[in-house]
């Protein structure tokens, strides 16, 4: 299409059109029925251990999803060097080559769109609007590095200038095995992203899916493999920390591509420094205490969609979630009253309904947390207004969405990854120390204001120090191409996703220079 020269992003399931809408719950109701998902490390294994049998339960209903069973150590080692074997001729193939098979796989995703959104909605606990999202991003993320691949890694190179009689070419190459470490929040999306991006580059890739999102992950896998991509090029190594461990410190991995936390990161870090083997790198994307500004000049109804969306879509569980609301301190009362009229509206339960808003929480270890901080804002006499959770909701792991107000997002020690919303107030003349509040926090993902002042925009924009801003609309669900995503400070190392400067950082360069 126009928009996007050379590729077009995915057109997703207009779920708007009941004659789409009904014939898709249909066929979802009746693959919710059948229980044949399994995920298990696809490494070439020369252990003949095999592990147990892990059950994956649906985080609304505690219904049994499949099983998992978790790669070995053993298996981890074999995967490592079959993917030490395998690089230097997936290196060799060219961008274009690869990038032939990356489209061959977002076929292949597009294809098989129904399983897709119904493992996503029943292992990850996602609504159907969600899971839509979540597949086309993905099939954006490999058509997006696939152009990348053409683009950036060619034979020829790129020419680069000298005195006459002298040649220099600089070429980009595959550093090696990449092992890519992703979160269940996206177990599509950003799954496929970290596998994808690597692999553009040259390189060959172990995934190592979350812990509570292997099935969707070993799916992806396969079709991987059935589009042509060697079984050696991407395996697959679900498990927990252990297994992601046990391969960020094998010296043979040239590198990590990661999203999680903050802590996680530095976690790898400081394995990645500490072992011997070539310097390897890691590219993460990790938390946020993403922040929204309203001034008095904002349109409310506008402000109150977006906050709601940016707040409690996805029961609040994306990195780019709006955690902190400023409002300024004339109009917070009438914002406050309009926003709780929708936030009273959305509906909460199973998402396997198509009317859900919000469902549940990933598991019982997040809802713990969320409860708890919940508990510990009510003890401190805060104010605090929520829902109430339908009955339905007993079964699963559903957290009760929250608006509590706040002084300052200096209240808040942590990023708390569910359906509550902050709100402080702020006056006409405090913008700088908002902004400065903000950016005190140390992470840097995204930031959203809505101002009908050019002025503040501006000011804003230049004093905020954060990967994603975006004003006047909700500040979540980046677009491949459109809106690289990614943050900065605590909030990851860049480069962003789905943007330019992504698969080169996955590659190493070299420099041919000939006395012609
Ligand atoms: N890219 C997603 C968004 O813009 C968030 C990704 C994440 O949660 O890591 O909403």
């Amino acid at each position: 299409g126009e928009l996007f020269p050379g590729r077009t992003n995915s057109a997703g399931v207009d779920l708007a059109d009941p004659l789409v809408r009904g014939p898709l719950e249909t066929v979802l109701g009746e693959l919710a029925k059948v229980d044949t998902w399994i995920a298990e490390p696809t490494a070439i294994s020369q252990t003949s251990s095999k592990g147990e049998l892990r059950e994956i339960r649906s985080p609304a209903t505690d219904v049994l999803v499949g099983t998992c069973r978790d790669a070995s150590p053993g298996e981890a080692d074999a995967a490592i060097e079959a993917a030490l074997a395998a690089q230097p001729k997936w290196d060799a193939l060219g961008g274009t080559a690869r990038a032939d098979l990356l489209d061959k796989v977002a076929d292949l995703y597009e294809e098989n769109r129904d399983l897709f959104l119904s493992v996503c909605q029943r292992e990850a606990g996602k609504t159907l609007t969600d899971a839509v999202l979540e597949l086309r991003e993905a099939v954006d993320f490999l058509r997006y590095y696939a152009a990348e691949a053409r683009r950036l890694f060619t034979p020829e190179g790129e020419e680069l200038p000298g005195p006459t009689g002298e040649s220099n070419r600089l070429t980009l190459h595959g550093r090696g095995v990449f092992v890519a470490i992703s979160p269940w929040n996206f177990p599509l999306a950003i799954f496929t992203g970290l596998v994808a991006g690597p692999l553009a580059a040259g390189n060959t890739v172990l995934a190592k899916p979350a812990e509570q999102t292997p099935l969707i992950a070993g799916y992806a896998i396969d079709l991987f493999h059935q589009a042509g991509v060697p079984t050696q090029v991407v395996q697959l190594l679900p498990g927990d920390g252990a297994v992601g461990a046990r391969l960020t410190s094998d010296p043979r991995i040239a590198g990590v591509a990661f999203t999680g936390s903050t802590e996680t990161a530095r976690a790898i870090n400081r394995t990645l420094a500490e072992r011997d083997g070539p310097l390897a790198i890691l590219v993460a994307e990790t938390g946020g205490q993403n922040a929204m500004i309203v001034d008095s000049s904002a349109l409310p109804e506008q402000v109150t969609r977006d906050v709601v969306a940016s707040a409690f879509q996805s029961a609040g569980q994306r990195c780019s979630a709006l955690r902190v609301l400023y409002l300024q301190d004339d109009i917070a009362d009438g914002m406050l009253a309009m926003i709780r009229g929708a936030f009273d509206a959305l509906v909460i339960g199973d998402p396997a309904d198509l009317s859900t808003d919000v469902g549940p929480v990933i598991d019982a270890e997040a809802k713990a947390a969320l409860d708890g901080h919940i508990a510990a804002m009510k003890a401190a006499g805060r104010t605090v207004w929520q829902r109430e959770l339908p009955e339905i909701c007993a079964a699963g792991t559903f957290v009760v969405p929250t608006i509590v107000e706040i002084d300052s997002i200096a209240d808040l020690s942590r990023e708390n990854f569910g359906p509550v919303l902050h709100v402080v107030r702020f006056g006409a003349g405090e913008l700088d120390a908002v902004i400065d509040a903000i950016n005190a926090t140390g992470f840097g993902l995204t930031l959203g204001l809505h101002s009908r002042i050019d002025a503040t925009r501006r000011r804003v924009q230049e004093r905020a120090r954060v990967g994603n801003f975006y004003v006047n609309r909700n500040q979540i669900g980046a677009v491949v191409g459109s809106q690289p995503f990614g943050g900065e400070g605590l909030s990851g190392t860049g480069p962003k996703a789905g943007g330019p400067h992504y698969v080169a950082r996955f590659a190493t360069e070299r420099v041919v220079c000939i006395d012609t």
